[in-house]
C-alpha cells in the first residue's frame, strides 16, 4: 500500500449531485392501503416512504453516459458525461465522437430538465488519490 494518484479525462457538463437525484414516493409494505391513509392499519408502517434515486449510474468502468465526481472527497459536484480514458492517452480521435457525446448528454439534460446545451459540454481532467 502507498499513495497513488491517477487522472482520467471526462467529457461532459459540470453540475451538482442534486441535479441527478430524484425523490420518489413508494409504498412501504405489501398490504392494500387506501391512498388517504397515512399508516397501514395492518402493520403500522407509513403508507408511503420517500426514496432517493439517481437518474444515472455511477461507474468509472462503464461505457456510455455516466456521472463522475469532480472531487471524490466532497461528493457534491459531478460531471455528467463520458469517460474518455486515462490522461496519458492519445485524444486525437475524440473529436470524431464529440457530436455523438454532445447529443447524448444534451438529450439526457432535456429529458431531465437540466439547463445545459452543447456549449456547456467540456473536457475535464479528474484526479483521484488513494492511500
Ligand atoms: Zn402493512
Amino acid at each position: 500500500m502507498g499513495y497513488s494518484a491517477y487522472s482520467y479525462v471526462v467529457f461532459g457538463v459540470k453540475t451538482s449531485i442534486e441535479s441527478i437525484k430524484k425523490t420518489t414516493k413508494q409504498r412501504s409494505c405489501g398490504h392494500d392501503v387506501q391512498s388517504h391513509m397515512k399508516f397501514c392499519p395492518e402493520c403500522g408502517e407509513p403508507n408511503t416512504t420517500e426514496k432517493t434515486v439517481y437518474l444515472l449510474d455511477y461507474s468509472m468502468e462503464k461505457e456510455g453516459l455516466s456521472y463522475f465526481y469532480s472531487d471524490p472527497n466532497n461528493r457534491q459536484e459531478i460531471v455528467i458525461g463520458f469517460q474518455l480514458g486515462f490522461s496519458d492517452q492519445d485524444f486525437s480521435e475524440v473529436s470524431s465522437i464529440k457530436s455523438y457525446m454532445d447529443k447524448e448528454i444534451i438529450q439526457f439534460c432535456k429529458d431531465n430538465n437540466l439547463p445545459f446545451t452543447e456549449k456547456h459540454c467540456k473536457t475535464y481532467v479528474m484526479t483521484y488519490h488513494s492511500y
